[in-house]
């Protein structure tokens, strides 16, 4: 009899990680309840494939605590203010999320965890982990925030040797007993304030990633944030801490020297000073920002044992995602550059630096975000500044104060078509040889889906544009 047993499970949110998490828990024979606060057709219909199996679910209502319910399984969405989670504390039932039944679900010969989070670059790195994991011969899979349910995969047949394991802030909040094998937090600059409350307790759930590791805790050296989590982090005997830098390694880390990925730490050839990885331009696209988690993740690799020629084989395979810093098209001689996955300050600094001049197109849902430093760093670089979505008052305002002589078109507008407004705004203000880049420094949930969609309404205005005027 399993330790899951006629437990009763509640799990919040009939998303995909829920759904994942209520299949796997009821078929060790709990006693499983969804609950959702929405109850539309896509909820009523999913409610129905559940029944079958056993697992009740309650719609419409998110706040009430099923009668019973000895653990809470969340999504990650849900805040930790939620209604249902006081209801929880009150009733003694402990909240976890599915990352945390996914390690206590794993079997006793499971493959260990190579953990990444950081507030940008997670599923790049993890995916180049990955990649040189795969090189290297090993059976891998990258998941987490990515790909398959977690769940899913920790409780599947196919067997790994390793998994590249991508996490966010909200899944280490809520997965307290996870131990990796080693963990990189690649950066940490405000993001989800609204979710956390604080940046203090936003970094304090990055820095679980650290707890327990058994062989390396990796840092970003030129991010003094990453370095003090590991400094606080509670790790087995022989951790070590291991840095990455984009300029010459110190020993114990990671950089480049003379175009060349180098390591210092995991060098076997005592005559050796350094082990050369890999070539700047094997990283694709080989911007700073993404040399960083380039080395990141092959941090993580040699902690794992994986030999320099497999880092490089594993580097040269991987390309990126799409909507993070994809050229679209060149329409009469401007660049137009999809970053639609910057959807905070941070990341859209990264691309904002990589261009010049820049038409800058921005704006969404700010979480709680400021402005001003990245506004203040990028001014010198803009031609001007399209803004849509529900919080761009907030951007207009940071660009008054740093770069008042920068023209700004304001759309007013949150509708879909507004994207296609933008883009026309844009081409108005470019001149040959500038960029029209989608950096938006916000989530886009106050307009479209996703970013992807939001991505995706860029890249077709731009087609449309490019049709017209081509
Ligand atoms: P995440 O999974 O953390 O959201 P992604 O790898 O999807 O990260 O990249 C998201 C965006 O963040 C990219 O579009 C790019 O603009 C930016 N970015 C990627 N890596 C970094 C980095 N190391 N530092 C700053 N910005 C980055």
């Amino acid at each position: 009899v399993s330790d899951w047993q006629g437990r009763k499970i509640t799990v919040a949110g009939l998303g995909v990680s829920g759904v994942s998490a209520a299949r796997a828990l009821a078929g060790l024979g709990a006693r499983v309840t969804v609950v959702d606060g929405g109850d539309g057709d896509a909820h009523r219909a999913r409610a129905a494939e559940l029944a079958p199996l056993g697992i009740a679910v309650r719609l419409g209502d998110a706040g009430t605590l099923p009668e019973g319910t000895d653990l809470v399984v969340t999504s990650p969405g849900w805040k930790p203010s939620s209604p249902l989670f006081a209801a929880a504390a009150a009733a003694g039932a402990d909240v976890v999320g599915d990352v945390e039944i996914a390690w206590r679900l794993r079997g006793p010969d499971a493959p260990p965890w190579l953990a990444v989070t950081g507030t940008n670059g997670k599923t790049t790195t993890t995916r180049m982990l990955a990649s040189i994991l795969t090189a290297a011969g090993l059976r891998t899979a990258a998941i987490g925030n990515i790909g398959t349910p977690i769940v899913d995969v920790v409780t599947g047949d196919e067997p790994y040797d390793v998994l590249a394991v991508e996490l966010s802030s909200y899944q280490l909040h809520w997965a307290p007993s996870l131990r990796a094998h080693s963990a990189a937090v690649l950066n940490l600059a405000p993001d989800h304030l609204d979710w956390h409350g604080s940046m203090e307790a936003y970094a304090a759930d990055k820095g679980r990633i650290y707890e327990g590791n058994t062989v390396a805790c990796v840092y970003n050296a030129a991010d003094k944030a990453t370095e003090d989590l590991v400094r606080e982090a509670d790790v087995e005997e022989g951790c070590r801490a291991i840095g990455f830098t984009l300029g010459t390694p110190g020993p114990s880390q990671l950089g480049v020297v003379d175009g060349i990925l180098v390591d210092r730490a995991f060098v076997a050839d005592r005559q050796k000073q350094a082990q050369e990885l890999a070539e700047v331009g094997d990283v694709d696209p080989p911007a700073p920002h993404n040399i960083a988690n380039a080395l990141a993740a092959a941090a993580l690799a040699r902690a794992f044992g994986v030999a320099p020629a497999a880092v490089r084989d594993g580097l040269r395979a991987f390309r990126p995602d799409a909507h993070r810093i994809e050229h679209v098209a060149d329409v009469a001689r401007v660049a137009y550059v999809d970053d639609s996955k910057a959807t905070n300050t941070h990341a859209a600094q990264a691309s904002l630096a990589a261009y010049e001049p820049i038409v800058w197109i921005a704006g969404g849902l700010a979480k709680g975000a400021t402005f001003d430093e990245l506004v203040a760093a990028s001014a010198g670089r803009l031609r001007g500044a399209v803004l849509i979505g529900a919080d761009r008052a907030l951007i207009r305002e940071a660009l008054a104060r740093h770069a008042p002589e920068v023209p700004v078109v304001d759309l007013d507008r949150t509708d879909t078509g507004a994207m296609s407004a933008a883009v026309a705004e844009a081409a108005a203000l470019a001149r040959p040889g500038d960029t029209v880049l989608l950096a938006p420094a916000c989530a886009s949930m106050d307009m479209f889906t996703d970013y992807n969609k939001r991505g995706e309404a860029f890249a077709e205005a731009v087609r449309a544009l490019a049709a017209e005027r081509g």
